[in-house]
């Protein structure tokens, strides 16, 4: 039998040790543990990458603990605007949005631009209306509210910085989330759901919902699922580029995703990481900050979920 797998993350950054107490790394490996093994079921009774990694990113998305759906960061109006994609590495399928609020499940919009409209990527008033032509329930605002997110935000408020600004200062992890996968029948597919960064501003969109920077599959070479800085991902196409490396350089996955991820990202000021996947079932999950929230889980029996290196 082939080898399936399934790969997620919740996110990259400077997960400053102290401010993680016991209990809460527990509450985070829990929530991995559900998300993983949500999507690991899918493909274990037979069933699509894309519907793995989409259960997987949606289980996320209900977490507070991650920066997608419930959960997600204030921008600078302290609103909140999210942005999600999904690719079927088989078809080249995608569908993308982004600038969406109160929708509980991003991903889901994301599917249904790919699966219901003639388009791969819809944003702002548009995507909403096709949510609400699809018969989208709108959430309160009181449903994405966390406190946790709401005091990083009253830190940068009034000013121009937005999340990066203070990467070291304190804990200022990203908390996208992302599931990438490979099926019984060796497809595979990614799916990236995020709030952006705090305090955005002036219809800010980073790599996550950009199909070949925060997210991308390709049965012909890789399935990648991005976190970290969306400028610099944007910047050097990072998930695209990983594919490249192996279409045209004949690299394996790990050696693609580790060259980007502690090469050439970083070469341009880019922190972060990143989750792929072949349709080997092989699985790399890369990089360059002090943790990232992720998860995997293999139909050879491996499974791992950790935080730090
Ligand atoms: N890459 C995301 C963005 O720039 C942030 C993250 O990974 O948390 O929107």
């Amino acid at each position: 039998m082939k080898t399936y797998s399934i790969a997620i993350h919740g996110g990259a950054g400077t997960l400053v040790k102290g401010m993680m107490t016991k209990n809460l790394e527990n509450q985070y490996k829990a929530a991995l543990k559900e998300a993983l093994n949500a999507g690991f079921s899918v493909l274990a009774n037979g069933g699509t990458s894309v519907d793995a990694v989409k259960e997987s990113v949606i289980i996320l998305e209900n977490s507070h603990l991650f920066n997608a759906g419930k959960g997600a960061v204030f921008t600078a109006d302290g609103t909140h605007e999210m942005d999600a994609s999904i690719m079927d590495g088989k078809s080249l399928n995608a569908g993308a949005v982004s600038l969406i609020s109160g929708i509980k499940n991003p991903i889901s919009l994301a599917y249904d631009v790919m699966e219901k409209s003639e388009h791969v990527f819809l944003a702002g008033e548009g995507a909403m209306k096709f949510a609400k032509m699809n018969n989208y329930t709108m959430e309160p605002a009181s449903y994405f509210f966390d406190d946790f997110r709401h005091e990083q935000w009253l830190e940068l408020k009034d000013t121009d910085s937005f999340q990066l600004d203070h990467a070291k200062k304190k804990d200022s992890k990203f908390g996208t989330v992302g599931a990438v996968a490979c099926d019984i029948n060796g497809n595979i597919a990614a799916a990236t759901s995020t709030g952006g960064m705090t305090n955005k501003r002036f219809g800010r969109v980073g790599d996550s919902p950009m199909i070949g920077a925060g997210n991308y599959a390709n049965n012909k070479t890789c399935a990648i699922s991005c976190t970290g800085s969306g400028e610099f991902f944007i910047r050097g196409v990072v998930a695209y580029d990983v594919a490249c490396l192996i279409e045209h350089k004949g690299m394996s996955l790990s050696d693609a995703s580790n060259e980007v991820i502690h090469k050439r990202i970083l070469e341009i000021g880019g922190d972060g990481g990143l989750i792929a996947v072949d349709s080997e079932g092989n699985v790399s999950m890369p990089f360059n900050t002090e943790g990232m929230y992720r998860a995997t889980k293999s139909s050879n029996g491996y499974e791992e979920i950790s935080i730090y290196k």
